[in-house]
């Protein structure tokens, strides 16, 4: 019996290998693993000719807008952007109108991204102040886990205090999920905000001053001070301190179930990029000095940052530019461009594709608790495969992005190497970076 896909002559990449091996999948399932000679016959075949066949790669951060925010982006051409890019599986963030923060607000956006998306996602509930008694309805539910705002940023959910964070964890803990921050310490902003503001600043490089290290290794070392007391996996968003770094490191080696992730733009960008991008650059947490992206690489090789997500959060032109730093929203897309920069970056030598497959594929399925269903290439696993081309070289040019709102400080960076298939549950969605077919995305929950 012929199986429905099968993907050869190319390289299967693993954290642990690269093998000149093929995929079957039927069903929506990988059903063989083999050198091609041993591979069963397919109904449809790809012949990657020679290229690098990855388990499908997740992008564990992204705000694709929906519900109430869908000028900025939807589930549509948010995951069409993620399926252009090279991403099989995205995981929302909760701070959407109404914000994913009940059962009911969770099942709304359920049926909205089921109904448009192009490929797999996990849903984010987030915890405030009122909400605690939702935590275990919404692990229930199908949540892959769970977001606290410590510091005040877009869509201003108001920061929870030490108590409630601390009771919201315990529950974090029973429900057996993990918990992301957005670790920043909302009154060392504040005051600055207000002191900058004061003095008469309003310069692209008052929006890193006004947010320094120190703001965010306070809320990594709470979080993990209180993850460690209450025995709850925590993870921290967007990292971008050389002291987050460590503060994970420490947190590792003394046993707390701590994950950390890090973007292309905190790796690849400076805060001196400011002068040139002005606003265009300007996210929460900021993109620091260089010795901080050192740290981070360091990190991300050394297995203390474990994932790679991009923390798209595209807003339009008009929210994004204003010469007055304070009045320019931060965030932007990112979601379509992270696979071609990482791998430039794996061209270039700065880390091997077998990790890049391990901190965008593996670490982040497993830190979501939906491996090994995505993140893997075993037996059984979902068919989601990205099949990438190491030589070919390209442009990145905001006017060609999916997204609705297209702004990015990457448009015109070089890249060399790019996403030339992405399938999902044994389904081309895109092909030479245009789509195919229609989209058929699913929601991914952990196993119960
Ligand atoms: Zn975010």
């Amino acid at each position: 019996m012929k199986v429905d896909l099968v993907v050869k002559n190319g390289w299967l990449v693993t954290p642990e290998a690269t093998l000149k091996a093929g995929v079957a999948i039927s069903g929506g399932k990988i059903v063989a693993v083999a050198r091609d000679e041993e591979l069963p016959e397919g109904k449809e075949v790809i012949d990657t000719k020679g290229n690098h066949i990855l388990p499908g790669l997740i992008d564990g951060h992204v705000h694709f807008r929906d519900p109430g925010l869908t000028y900025k982006e939807d589930f549509g051409t948010g995951s069409m952007a993620a399926a252009c890019g090279g991403i099989t599986c995205i995981i929302d963030m909760p701070n959407t109108k109404p914000i994913c923060g009940d059962v009911a607000a969770f099942k709304e956006k359920k049926e909205i991204a089921e109904s448009k998306s192009w490929v797999d996602f996990g849903i984010i509930g987030v915890i405030i102040e009122g909400n605690i008694g939702q935590i275990l309805p919404m692990a229930d539910a199908g949540v892959v886990g769970f977001k606290i705002f410590m510091g005040e940023t877009v869509g201003a959910i108001p920061a929870p205090d030490d108590g409630a964070i601390v009771d919201a964890l315990s529950y974090v803990s029973k429900a057996k999920r993990r918990v992301g921050v957005h670790a920043e310490n909302n009154q060392i902003m504040q005051y600055l905000i207000k002191k900058l503001k004061g003095a008469g600043r309003t310069d692209a490089l008052a929006h890193v001053e006004a947010r320094p290290n120190l703001a965010e290794a306070e809320s990594i070392s709470k979080i993990i001070l209180f993850g460690q007391a209450m025995g709850a996996k925590v993870h921290i968003y967007h990292m971008s301190s050389k002291e987050g770094v460590d503060l994970v490191k420490a947190g590792k080696e003394r046993g707390v179930d701590v994950t950390a992730e890090t973007g292309p733009h905190y790796l690849l960008m400076e805060d001196k990029d400011m002068l040139k991008l002005g606003s265009i650059l300007k996210m929460n947490p900021p993109v620091r000095s260089r010795d901080n992206a050192e740290r981070l690489w360091w990190g991300l090789l050394n297995g203390y940052v474990d994932c790679i997500a991009t923390d798209h959060s595209p807003h339009t032109v008009e929210e994004k530019t204003n010469s007055n730093i304070w009045d320019a929203i931060p965030g932007f897309t990112g979601v379509e461009t992270s696979v071609p920069l990482m791998l430039t970056q794996v061209n270039a030598g700065k880390l091997t594709l077998n990790h890049y497959v391990r901190v965008a594929s593996e670490n982040p399925a497993k830190v979501w608790d939906i491996y090994p269903q995505k993140g893997s290439l075993r037996i059984g696993s979902d068919g989601d495969l990205t099949i990438v081309d190491m030589k070919k070289e390209g442009v990145l040019k905001s006017e060609n992005l999916h997204s609705k709102t297209k702004v990015t400080p990457f448009d015109g960076w070089k890249v060399k190497g790019m996403p030339i298939y992405t399938i999902i549950r044994g389904k081309v969605v895109m092909k030479d970076g245009k789509l195919i077919g229609t989209h058929s995305g699913k929601i991914v929950m952990p196993a119960k």
